[in-house]
């Protein structure tokens, strides 16, 4: 049975344990014992480097990926107990996901992209895109609602990926190197625009192994190797949050 989550997290995981087991290969325990609790609202960076299993972490909060063992809640409902179908429900209307290579379809044009998990929600095709306009003019994409992904560049690629992770108003925004596969404007924009959704109230998890990236979170996780290595919890402590960034550096150095 489901055990209830009476506060006010977002997402709260406990114990969260994934080791891959590739055929033919030794083991690879990626994720090895994780507690972490998003609130509503915050803008959590989760940073350190390459094969530290930030990834991972993300794929199992997205139930993209299924622990070993260990329990996640989302909105208070305990949600690693769930089927593939209800987390595929979850992720359509409660989680929005955007991932370094934007993964949009490519043969579906901008406006199509961003109607269709509105759609699959079950939004009215008016409400749908009613939505979709309303985003892309948010994200500066007004007059590409007709152009396919390819036409794009990557930084408007990735504006539509947001506006696709966004149109069901999700409660958690998951965000794997969002600007991995960017150039400095395009990491720049999709930063700002980021915190734009933030400061109105959107919570934000993003995983990321470039601290700049990271700091644009007002949280900041450093992740070693499988576990979390510090949790700098608010702004107020800057100084804190700065040197477990420069510890992950250095570690990786
Ligand atoms: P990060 O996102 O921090 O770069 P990952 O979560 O991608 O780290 O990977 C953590 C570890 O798990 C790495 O050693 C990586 O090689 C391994 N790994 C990731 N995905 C798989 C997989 N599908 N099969 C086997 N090993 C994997």
């Amino acid at each position: 049975m489901s055990r209830e989550e009476p506060c006010g997290a977002i997402v709260r995981a406990e114990g969260l344990v994934k080791t891959y087991r590739p055929e033919g290969a030794a083991p690879v325990p990626a994720v090895r014992g994780v507690d972490l609790t998003v609130q509503r609202g915050e803008f959590v960076a989760v940073t350190g480097p390459s094969g530290a299993g930030k990834s991972t972490l993300l794929h199992l909060l997205g139930g993209l990926d299924r622990p070993d063992s260990g329990s996640i809640w989302l909105d208070g409902r305990q949600v690693d107990t769930c089927s593939e179908a209800r987390w595929a429900v979850l992720r359509r209307k409660h989680i929005g996901i955007v991932f370094q290579f934007f993964n949009l379809v490519s043969n579906l044009t901008v406006a199509d992209n961003v109607e269709l998990p509105a759609l699959l929600a079950g939004s009215s095709p008016r409400q749908a895109r009613a939505a979709r306009a309303e985003l892309l003019a948010e994200l500066g994409l007004e007059g590409k609602e007709n152009s396919t992904p390819s036409e794009l560049s990557g930084g408007e690629q990735q504006r539509v990926a947001l506006a696709r992770a966004l149109v069901n108003a999700p409660s958690l925004l998951l965000a794997d190197e969002p600007a991995g596969s960017l150039d400095s404007k395009g990491t720049r924009e999709v930063l700002r625009l980021l915190s734009r959704f933030h400061q109105r109230g959107q919570t934000i998890l993003l995983v990321t192994h470039d601290a700049r990236v990271a700091s644009a979170a007002d949280r900041v996780i450093s992740f070693f190797d499988g576990r979390i290595a510090d949790d700098a919890p608010l702004g107020a402590d800057r100084d804190r949050r700065t040197s477990g960034v420069a510890d992950v550096l250095r570690l990786k150095g």
